[in-house]
């Protein structure tokens, strides 16, 4: 067990990969190293000297920084698809630290133990989490947010068949508070189940009473809350409001014909006091329900006017991704996963759907159109246009775009009810 060893360290790097996350969302709350940081603070807390490198594009602007020779460096992974960032880091750090030793956890470590060991090079891999640094808050003073994360749980009540949270936290642990945890006005809780804790009415309480105090702003949840918890205690949505948690979100994973109890689901949030708008439900794609069905899914959010967070499939063990999502020319499986049902068209054009549909819900149009959104039609007619229903729209505005249909293609004439 390498933890066992730690007693030792002197001097420990911890690396997070170039993963490509657009520079201006490194600090965002869905992108932090949680994981490194926690560990950063047990680390220190045994003494042990620590640096944090988020490694960026460049790593030859980095290298300057590495002012200290570490004898273990721990680079942390992500998605398995996402596993070259992760040799990449390797090879760097074998490079400019060639007496250290590089060991590799985190989600990608964990799934694919034996591909990471080989396809790296690393010297160990580190399976699961780590439960002496869980025990300790993230070290914030390594990045700069105006947030902090909580985790109220681990693991999950469910075993959703594409999901790897059981491989790596096979056992549902839940806290039964969290107030002596919260300094931040802003909280993002990382559960991948909140409302399965069989405490979430009094750790909401807890957020309530905070919120009342003024002690927090608001909350979210990184994950969607489970909708079928909801729809057996719809009282949680109140507290859910009341605790100022901000976007919710529900997920959809199941057929069209589940459309009842998902607009039982969004009824509870809206009934709690949230707009609709405001709410969202993730959607995986580019998997078992075809394209059709999908098309049909999000028509029903666009008649409760809820917007979508649409997630492409990739198989757990999924190695790379290289989806580009602005080429011209059509990719395929060897470019990335594309499930039999699904062809890169079908992939792109359900993609482009959900974005026109989300931009309507946000602007309160019955329509979209590119030639709007990128000024090519004046401003006059635009605000002329804009509480039009389509099918008067499309007088004035050539492309308008109804979201009231399933579209087959990205700019497609062929449509059907
Ligand atoms: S409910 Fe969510 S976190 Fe739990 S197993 Fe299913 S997909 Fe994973």
């Amino acid at each position: 067990m390498i933890l066992k060893k730690w007693e030792k360290f002197d001097k420990v790097l911890l690396i997070e990969p170039n993963f490509p996350i657009p520079n201006k969302s490194l600090n965002h709350k869905d992108f932090l190293p949680i994981g490194l940081l926690k560990l950063a603070s047990y680390l220190k807390n045994e003494g042990v000297e620590i640096q944090l490198n988020r490694l960026d594009d460049t790593f030859q602007s980095n290298i300057d920084q590495f002012n200290f020779q570490p004898d273990t460096i721990f680079i942390t992974s992500l998605f398995t698809y996402w596993s070259e960032y992760v040799k990449n880091a390797v090879n760097f750090c074998r490079l400019k630290f060639p007496n250290s030793k590089v060991v590799v956890g985190g989600i990608y470590a964990s799934l694919m133990p034996d591909h990471c060991k080989e396809y790296t090079g690393c010297d160990e891999v580190f399976v699961g989490i780590c439960e002496k640094a869980e025990k300790f808050q993230p070290d914030y003073s390594l990045v700069d947010v105006d947030y902090q994360i909580i985790h109220a749980s681990r693991g999950c009540i469910r075993k959703c068949a594409c999901c790897g949270v059981y491989e790596i936290e096979p056992e549902f642990k839940f806290k039964k508070s969290i107030k002596s945890e919260v300094f931040s006005r802003k909280i993002v809780f990382y559960d991948n189940n909140l409302l399965a804790n069989p405490y979430i009415k009094d750790i909401l309480l807890e957020l309530v009473e905070l919120k009342k105090r003024r002690t927090i702003l608001n909350c979210e949840s990184q994950s969607g809350f489970d909708g079928r918890i909801l729809l057996k205690h719809p009282d949680l949505g109140i507290l859910l409001k009341k605790a100022n948690f901000v976007n919710p979100k529900i997920a959809w994973d199941g057929p069209v014909s589940d459309s009842d109890d998902i607009k039982r689901q969004v009824d509870i949030l809206v009934n709690s006091g949230y707009k609709s708008k405001e709410i969202s439900v993730f959607m995986l794609y580019n998997h078992d329900l075809s394209f059709e069905e999908m098309e049909k899914k999000r028509i029903f959010c666009w008649e409760w006017n809820v917007q979508i967070s649409d997630c492409r499939y990739r198989p757990l063990d999924q190695t790379y991704d290289n989806y580009n999502p602005y080429t011209k020319k059509p990719q395929s499986n060897e470019d990335y996963y594309i499930h039999p049902q699904w062809d890169d068209k079908l992939i792109r054009t359900f993609r482009s759907n959900i974005r026109k549909q989300n931009i309507c819900i946000r602007q309160d149009t019955l329509f979209y159109s590119a030639d709007i959104e990128r000024k090519r039609v004046s401003k006059t007619i635009a605000a002329k246009c804009k509480k039009m229903k389509f099918n008067d729209a499309k007088i004035h505005i050539k492309d308008a775009w109804d979201p009231d249909v399933i579209h087959y293609e990205i700019n497609d004439a062929k449509i059907a009810k």
